[in-house]
């Protein structure tokens, strides 16, 4: 069928001859590209003219022809995260999960801080591809504080040169809180993310801009953050926070008298015009879905995924990265970087941002700090992330082996089906790796069908069907029942250890053999067949979660596979795992 028939079939009515643009937009809306993505403005504009008139093959080739290509990516779900629906719910998992969690204070050195409300909770995420998902309080404006920093560095190395930049301060970790008057030996501040950088940096940018107040430097720097963000929504400026900062500022004052009586400032830059642009930088107010996309704008080399706009160079993205990597966390940085290993800046108001490069950024809201400045909620939602997905930066390094961490890439997705193909195609010529992994996705199967001690008929034929659509081929006539009566009969005999047992110490001898798509492949077997009946059994449960640990599959992992087969079965409400 033609291409443009298929992807007309794909939001065709019943009918099949027509369709509509509610249906269009809601296709669209699924692969998680918003209806005002420039990429697709004319189709839109177009579709907004046609109402809710019946729209026919021709009159959706008409449609969309201008924007083909980009129409076409997101119909097929050809993005960055092709499952993009499934991403989500497992991203509102672990959203929910943490917003119990009320550790952690306020900051309280201004008033606007202190008086935040601390039980906001927002998360928002957007793909290098422009795709976007927002939970909670997203639209909650609050002043974005230490975030600015990696921003304002990126902005001084683009106007200045990294050289100049660097006279004054330094890249490296400090191990020391944020707002620390400890320099470098050379009495340069430790680096760009810790308060003495930050205000050195600041003190460069202002240097060379004599004729401009601090205030309309800020504005500048807002262009950049607009840019950065897509121009989602205003980027707006706190006076309350402004005159606040400024009154509490004590401690930053201390640090920039420090580096002129040290090194000396840039270009001899006026102390007070330094400290204002540094402060007002920490007042400007943003939101988390604003966040979200500077920071896919980052994670995409400095393009925003939106607007396709180049905000920042690469160059000086990959400098900001780095330094964020290496000491956005502040003091916790070294921890945040072996847990999640991911570039990420916090602010004192309760922000985080992070980048995962190449795919997508995120930005979590949650005004409760814990003892570095760190939100609570934001520091976990990376670190229970990282847990589930192969996010941090080494995980790549895995081997195959990450314990089958999800990985939400197209790549990912396309190498699995291949791996698969490849096992099918191997187990048909009895290659030795094949044939193990057969053989236990078989007795894994038989395992949870045995979990109740009784071999059913529909559990042989769910069995066979899950084999062949796994393996490619069918089961031999009679294979499993015969295999299934032979371990029933083991258990009936009794014995010190039984065939479960001897399953799972198998497995977890096996397991440092298999890579990950094999494990997956194993579980996914047992999974469907404890699924098969449309409800987990506690038995089928237990079974499973020791299925999953001997093949070494984490525990936050099954979770999600249950969590999805409750969604696939809303009629029977939880399963009875709980
Ligand atoms: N305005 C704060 C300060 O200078 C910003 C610090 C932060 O977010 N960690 O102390």
């Amino acid at each position: 069928m033609d291409r443009l028939r298929k992807m007309f079939a794909l939001v065709a009515d019943d009918n099949g001859a027509t369709t509509s643009a509610a249906r269009i937009q809601q296709h669209i809306l699924g692969s998680g590209i918003q209806l005002d993505d420039f990429r697709l403005r004319t189709t839109m504009e177009r579709l907004r003219f046609l109402g809710e008139s019946p729209i026919s093959f021709e009159a959706f080739v008409a449609l969309v022809s201008d924007e083909l290509m980009m129409v076409n990516r997101t119909f097929n779900r050809e993005l960055v995260i092709p499952d993009w629906q499934e991403f989500c719910h497992d991203i509102e998992l672990v959203f929910n999960r943490i917003a119990d969690d009320c550790s952690g204070n306020n900051a309280n050195y201004i008033p606007i801080l202190r008086d935040a409300d601390p039980n906001k909770w927002g998360v928002a995420l957007c793909s290098v591809d422009g795709q976007r998902l927002e939970i909670g309080d997203v639209d909650t404006y609050h002043s974005i504080q230490s975030v600015s920093k990696p921003i304002t560095y990126a902005f001084a190395i683009e106007q200045e040169g990294t050289d100049f930049v660097h006279q004054f301060v330094g890249v490296e970790p400090s191990g020391r809180p944020f707002n620390s008057l400890e320099l470098l030996p050379d009495s340069r501040p430790f680096n760009p993310c810790v308060n003495a950088g930050a205000i050195m940096t600041a003190g460069v940018v202002a240097s060379s801009r004599t004729e401009q107040s601090a205030r309309e430097i800020t504005e500048e720097i807002m262009k950049l953050w607009a840019a950065l963000s897509g121009d989602l929504a205003p980027v707006r400026f706190s006076e309350e926070t402004m005159l606040s900062e400024r009154d509490t500022a004590d401690n930053n004052f201390a640090i920039a008298y420090l580096l002129k009586g040290g090194r000396g400032l840039p270009r001899g830059v006026d102390l007070h015009k330094m400290l204002d642009l540094y402060l007002s930088c920490c007042s400007i107010e943003m939101t988390a879905s604003l966040l979200s996309v500077a920071a896919a704008t980052l994670a995409n080399g400095g393009v925003c995924p939106i607007t396709g706009q180049q905000a920042l160079s690469t160059e000086a993205v990959k400098k900001s990265l780095s330094v964020m990597q290496a000491a956005g966390m502040y003091d916790n940085a070294g921890v945040f970087t072996l847990e999640v290993g991911l570039p990420a800046k916090s602010g004192v108001s309760g922000a985080v941002l992070t980048v995962v490069p190449n795919l997508m950024g995120f930005a979590t809201f949650s005004p409760r700090l814990d003892s570095y400045g760190n939100s609570v909620r934001g520091v976990e939602f990376c670190r229970q992330l990282v847990e589930l997905f192969t996010f941090h930066i080494y995980d790549s390094l895995s081997g195959g082996r990450s314990g089958c961490k999800r990985d939400p890439r197209a790549s990912q997705h396309n190498r699995k089906q291949r791996d698969l193909s490849d096992l099918r195609w191997a187990v048909s010529h009895g290659d030795r790796y094949a044939l193990k992994v057969r053989d236990l996705l078989l007795e894994c199967m038989i395992a949870i069908t045995l979990a109740d001690g009784e071999i059913e008929e529909p559990e042989i034929i769910i069995m066979a069907e899950t084999y062949t659509e796994i393996m490619g081929h069918q089961p031999q006539q009679g294979e499993l029942q015969a295999m299934a009566e032979s371990r029933q009969s083991e258990i009936e005999a009794g014995g010190s250890s039984g065939p479960f047992e001897q399953l799972l110490q198998r497995l977890s001898l096996e397991q440092v053999q298999l890579d990950d798509n094999v494990r997956e492949l194993i579980l996914e077997a047992a999974f469907r067949v404890a699924c098969a009946d449309g409800i987990i059994e506690p038995e089928e449960d237990h079974q499973l979660r020791g299925i999953a640990n001997a093949l070494g599959i984490s525990e936050g992992v099954l979770e999600l596979e249950i969590a999805r087969f409750q969604r696939q079965h809303p009629s029977r409400g939880a399963a009875a795992t709980d």
